[in-house]
């Protein structure tokens, strides 16, 4: 009974808990992220919508390795 816990949204520069395939929220961008490094800036997001960047804006979420 812990429905939060599963596809929780991550924050750039927060540290990546484990190793995956990762999707950028906003774009649907896909990235292979090891445990330990941080997640970076989605440069899809970053380079479509440059003049809109906002802070805090990018998320990424773990994607099922079922
Ligand atoms: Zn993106």
């Amino acid at each position: 009974m812990n429905e939060s816990s599963e596809n929780q949204p991550y924050k750039v520069g927060s540290i990546v808990p484990e190793d995956g395939w990762y999707a950028c929220v906003p774009c649907g961008n896909r990235k292979y992220l090891k445990a330990g490094t941080r997640f970076g800036s989605c440069l899809m997001c970053f380079g479509k919508e440059k003049k809109e960047f906002r802070k805090g804006f990018e998320l990424w979420e773990k994607l099922e390795s079922k």
